[in-house]
């Protein structure tokens, strides 16, 4: 069966179509430019498909998700130039008469993560993803189904202790100023530093002080979800700085919940090459088509 996913960044679309065993037969991405472009841009894609069953999109947003909401479907009120209001998913429905499933990016990731987590711990039911990359944002998948009814989670807005060395920071977030994104999405090492974050070793400290905060996302999310796993994608992360954030997480429970063996906690992503969203769409249209199977059974 051939399945279709759009991963809708910010920067970049990638979109590939796959099977159902979430193996990609072809992809392509290109930079995010206006709307019109990027999203015809897909439709030349897979019309070249005409096997296509269904296609999944895990959209940079905010996005409306409410299925009863005029407005399902699209991108709301987004800081990305020229997409406040787009129609995103109406386009595609006029475009393919196929079952399309619509969700948050970090969803997809997450949901992508999931699957790959289930299939080797049948006993994992509840994981989070993050991504901290241009901006920071986490989805949470719930015996398969995502958390958040009036809208997707946005985790990358939550308040936090300030680290002491930190203080004169006021943050980047244009909303809020040093919420979670304000104070380690990846822009901020040039706002701190006037350096990237590519350019900076892992043994500066500012690479403690982004430890801290992340540390403090993942102690909440624990404290609220109690997830079994935690997995950390995105160009800001690595595994040396994930050690970082495993020790400040450490310190920061105090030993008043066990969450296992921290190393299997707090994880990079299993999808190789920022893959999880693609694979997360592929699972999710498969799943459309399931239930359209079983919408079409009378009486079912
Ligand atoms: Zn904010």
């Amino acid at each position: 069966m051939l399945l279709g996913s759009i991963e809708a960044g910010g920067t970049k679309f990638v979109c590939a179509v796959g099977d159902e065993n979430y193996q990609v037969k072809e992809q392509i991405q290109y930079p995010t430019t206006s709307p019109e472009e990027t999203i015809q841009k897909s439709i030349d894609f897979f019309k070249r498909f005409t096997d296509l069953q269904a296609i999944s999109v895990a959209s940079f947003g905010p996005i409306e998700i409410r299925r009863n909401s005029k407005w399902y479907g699209y991108v709301t009120d987004t800081p990305k130039a020229g997409w406040s209001h787009t129609d995103f998913l109406g386009v595609l429905k006029a475009a393919f008469d196929l079952p399309i499933y619509w969700t948050s990016d970090v969803n997809g990731s997450a949901y992508g993560e999931y699957i790959l987590a289930t299939a080797s711990n049948a006993r994992l039911s509840a994981l989070t993803y993050y991504t901290i990359g241009t901006g920071v944002g986490a989805g949470t998948v719930l015996d398969g189904k995502f958390i958040g009814t009036l809208g997707h989670p946005e985790v990358g807005h939550v308040r936090l202790k300030r680290h002491p060395d930190d203080l004169d920071f006021k943050g980047i977030c244009p909303y809020h100023g040093d919420c979670l994104e304000g104070l380690v999405a990846g822009p901020t090492f040039e706002a701190r530093t006037g350096r990237k974050g590519q350019d900076i070793p892992l043994t500066d400290h500012v690479w403690d002080i982004m430890a801290y905060y992340v540390a403090q996302a993942a102690l909440q999310t624990t404290l609220h979800i109690r997830p079994q796993k935690i997995v950390f994608g995105g160009g800001v992360v690595s595994e040396t700085f994930l050690k970082k954030i495993r020790h400040e997480f450490a310190v920061l429970m105090n030993g008043y919940q066990d969450v296992g063996n921290l190393a299997d906690y707090i994880t990079m992503p299993l999808a190789p090459n920022n893959g999880s969203a693609t694979i997360g769409n592929f699972a999710l249209a498969y799943r459309e088509t399931k239930q359209l199977k079983s919408n079409q059974q009378p009486n079912a």
